[in-house]
């Protein structure tokens, strides 16, 4: 790790010379080859809510911007909707490479602007992990406790139920323990489970 001044503003930056190669290792997706065309920024649907936009985020993981980019709102705003990657012609696959900087962010202790958004990404997973689908009342549930926010959105809930739309009970798939070897193969420690 070494601290660089940028010239044009005299700010220090901490650089982290390994950083662009882990991205790669954990991710398993090249960003290498990038060369900055933009069109994954012009096509981002969320590019106006982000402090850096998409291809600002590559660029600062190839320069090691380590803590910058584990701290934007970027990578916890990023929707997955993949139309990055489908404009981009080096296939750089940008919705990945955001999930494999959340899941650092996360590691490495970093809170985010944007606390709900991380706070539902771990509801997320861990319904995931415990079902092996997705069951919306314990997911929302979990997710307004945890927000200390349990009224919000109560009538659309209601409404939701009276329409059939939610099941109170869970149903949990076949061999879910299996899941735990996935979480287990990608980093996801015991330790991040809510
Ligand atoms: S579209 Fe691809 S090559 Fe162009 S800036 Fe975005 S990631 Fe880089
Ligand atoms: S996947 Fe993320 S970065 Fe890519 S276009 Fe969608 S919201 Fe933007």
């Amino acid at each position: 790790m070494k601290v660089i001044t940028i010239a044009k503003t005299g700010d220090e930056e901490t650089v982290e010379p390994g950083f662009a190669e882990l991205v790669q290792q954990i991710s398993g997706k090249e960003l290498r080859q990038c060369y900055h065309c933009l069109k994954c920024s012009a096509g981002c649907p969320i590019n106006f809510a982000m402090d850096w936009a998409p291809n600002q985020i590559i660029r600062m993981v190839q320069l090691g911007l380590q803590e910058r980019v584990l701290s934007s709102s970027t990578i916890w705003l990023c929707a997955s909707c993949e139309t990055c990657s489908t404009r981009c012609p080096n296939e750089v696959d940008l919705p990945t490479i955001m999930d494999t900087l959340k899941e650092m962010a996360i590691q490495n202790g970093i809170r985010s602007q944007q606390a709900g958004i991380q706070t539902f990404h771990r509801v997320f997973l861990n319904c995931l992990r415990e079902y092996g689908r997705m069951h919306e009342v314990s997911l929302l549930a979990l997710y307004k406790l945890l927000t200390l926010n349990p009224f919000e959105d109560m009538g659309l809930g209601i409404k939701m139920f009276r329409k059939g739309k939610l099941n109170l009970l869970p149903s949990r798939i076949e061999n879910v323990h299996e899941l735990e070897t996935i979480f287990r193969t990608f980093g996801e420690s015991k330790r991040s489970k809510i």
